[in-house]
C-alpha cells in the first residue's frame, strides 16, 4: 500500500497527497455504507485514479474512471496547466490516456480500475447502476461542472459518497463552479458533509429528492 500511495505522488496531476488519502479513506468508508461500483470523472494521468483504485483493490469493488482524455480548457497549449508532454506528435491533441494506462498498469490495479474513454455526459446518460462513490475531478468550467452534477449525482445509491474536488470558496483561489455545485447538494438537503481536507468535500446522500 505504501508503494502504491508513493507511486501516486510521484504522479503528474492535480491530487495533494493529503486529499488523495482523504479520498481513499472515503471511498473505503463508502463501501461500508452501500453496495456498488465506484466512477471518477476526470482522470487525467491517473493520480486520484491510485487512491480510488487502491480503496477498491482492498475491498473487492470496482472503479469506472471516467475520461475523455483530451484535456480540459485550462490544460490545452496556451493555457496555465498545459503539459507538452502530453499532446500526441502524430495530431498535435492532448491524449493523457497511454500516461494513464502506463500509471494503472505500474500500480498493479487492471483488475479493479477500468477506463471508459469518452465524453462525462454521454457515459452518464446511458448509465443505470447505482454507485457507492462518485467522484467529480473533470471539466472545471460552469457547463461541465454543473453537467457532471446534474447527469451523475441521481446515479448515487441512498448512503453512497459524492466527493467533489477543487471546491474554492473563494474566487481568489480557484474557480467557482465545484463550489456551487457543493452548496447545491447541501443546500438541496438530499446530503449530509461528513470531512473536508484541502480543497476536497465528502458527503454522504441521505435522501433521494433530486431537485
Ligand atoms: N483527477 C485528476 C485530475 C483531473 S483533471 C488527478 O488526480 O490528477 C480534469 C480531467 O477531466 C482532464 O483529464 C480532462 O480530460 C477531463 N475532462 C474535462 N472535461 C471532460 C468531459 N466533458 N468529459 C470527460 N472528461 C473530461
Ligand atoms: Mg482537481
Amino acid at each position: 500500500m505504501k508503494e502504491l500511495f508513493e507511486l501516486a505522488t510521484q504522479t503528474k496531476g492535480f491530487m495533494p497527497h493529503e486529499e488523495g488519502m482523504a479520498l481513499y479513506q472515503a471511498a473505503i468508508d463508502a463501501s461500508n455504507y452501500c453496495a456498488g461500483p465506484m466512477v471518477e470523472i476526470g482522470a487525467y494521468c491517473g493520480k486520484s485514479t491510485i487512491y480510488i483504485g487502491a480503496a477498491c483493490d482492498q475491498v473487492n469493488s470496482v472503479l469506472f474512471s471516467v475520461d475523455h482524455h483530451r484535456g480540459s480548457e485550462e490544460n490545452q497549449s496556451g493555457w496555465e496547466h498545459h503539459d507538452p508532454e502530453l499532446v500526441n506528435p502524430l495530431t498535435g491533441r492532448m491524449d493523457t490516456l497511454p500516461t494513464w494506462r502506463e500509471t494503472i498498469e505500474s500500480a498493479k490495479l487492471e483488475h479493479c480500475v477500468i477506463a471508459i474513454v469518452g465524453e462525462s455526459i454521454t457515459v452518464a446518460r446511458n448509465w443505470s447502476t447505482p454507485l457507492s462513490f462518485l467522484f467529480i475531478d473533470g471539466g472545471h468550467g460552469e457547463d461541465p461542472a454543473w453537467s457532471d452534477y446534474r447527469n451523475w449525482t441521481p446515479h448515487i445509491a441512498l448512503n453512497g459518497i459524492l466527493a467533489i474536488h477543487d471546491v474554492f470558496e473563494n474566487s481568489k483561489d480557484g474557480g467557482r463552479p465545484p463550489y456551487e455545485i457543493y452548496v447545491d447538494a447541501l443546500k438541496s438537503g438530499s446530503y449530509q458533509e461528513i470531512s473536508t481536507q484541502g480543497s476536497l468535500r465528502i458527503l454522504k446522500k441521505t435522501s433521494h429528492t433530486e431537485r
